[in-house]
């Protein structure tokens, strides 16, 4: 076998070890809503660098029933109880509002998102550079407002209005609590992959929240310490945060290489290779929870058939091109 074959194998399994050995906790860090009852003054003190994303301060527990990083185990505070099979975490704070209630920007910065996305609706994200942070404000009203990315905003500055329930990520048919889902991450918006759950959860995941980098909001704002040169980034590998892509872009790169170098003879067994590659990526991937794992798994699937067919095929061309 030539190296550059030999490098691009070990390479894939090289990509594959470090996927599948991403370690998963069993239990994170639980939290529970810090300092709701000084909301109003933070909002109030233009002083301060970070406030609450809304008016009045949300200690009523009507008002209040999102948490930070506990467990899908249901505790007895909480309003509305969510019943889901696997450990889950939320990585954002939930207020419930009615619809048309005004979100303000938690501290300066930029409109780094500004749109659409999935069960959020209309969903903003801002990167604050000077805290090395980024928020995000989801199940917001696009009927009602909607500001573009790259606008700059103050602290405070009215960003968008809670969605309707039919439009906040719900529909008629399932209509969604109207309420403002608020996620602190740290880092900036392209410090993390362009598509994908990956940027955008912070919903229901599998991982701890605080090892993708997910801050527990209420305990940011009302701690209002800003480490010299920002938050730091997450201490996550980086084939955690990346390896989807990496996998995505490998898997279509072999696939290609493999059709060149499948067309010499002794080679033909490298057809099966980026099937095997693209099932075991959607097995670690579903593992994962992400989504587009099942189209990995089928795009696999595929290609395994079509290099079985050449594999069982090629012997018998060959022997008429010979004969
Ligand atoms: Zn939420």
């Amino acid at each position: 076998m030539s190296s550059p074959r030999l490098y691009i194998i070990l390479g894939t399994l090289a990509l594959l070890l470090a996927a599948c050995s991403t370690q998963y906790p069993e239990t994170c860090p639980s939290s529970t809503p810090v300092g709701l009852m000084d909301a109003d003054e933070i909002a109030s003190d233009a002083s301060l660098p970070f406030r609450f994303p809304l008016e009045q301060s949300p200690i009523d527990e009507t008002l209040y029933y999102g948490w930070f990083g506990v467990s899908n185990q249901c505790t007895p505070d909480i309003v509305d109880c969510y019943e889901y099979p696997e450990r889950l975490f939320q990585a954002a704070e939930d207020y419930k509002r009615p619809a048309g209630t005004p979100v303000y920007a938690m501290a300066d910065g930029t409109i780094s998102f500004s749109g659409p996305a999935g069960g959020y609706g209309w969903l903003i994200l801002i990167d604050h550079p000077q805290a090395n942070l980024y928020s995000l404000y989801g199940h917001l009203s696009p009927s009602r407002w909607r500001l573009k990315v790259g606008t700059d905003v103050e602290r405070g500055d009215l960003i968008a209005y809670l969605g309707d329930s039919d439009e906040n990520g719900g529909s008629k048919e399932q209509p969604l609590d109207t309420h403002l889902h608020f996620g602190i991450r740290s880092g900036q918006t392209a410090d993390y992959p362009a598509k994908g759950e990956w940027r955008y959860m912070a919903g229901w995941i599998k991982l701890c929240p605080q090892d993708l980098g997910w801050l527990q909001p209420s305990l940011v704002i009302t701690s209002q310490k800003i480490p010299d040169g920002g938050y730091p980034q997450p201490k996550v590998g980086f084939f955690t945060r990346w390896g989807l892509d990496i996998l995505f872009a490998s898997l279509f790169m072999i696939g290609g290489l493999q059709f060149i170098v499948s067309n010499r003879k002794k080679t033909r067994f490298l057809l099966l290779i980026p099937g095997f590659i693209a099932i075991v990526a959607g097995i670690v991937l579903q593992n994962r929870g992400l989504v587009r794992s099942n189209l990995l798994l089928v795009i696999g699937i595929l290609i395994l058939a079509i290099g079985i067919y050449y594999y069982i095929r090629r012997p018998i061309t060959k022997l008429h091109d010979q004969s």
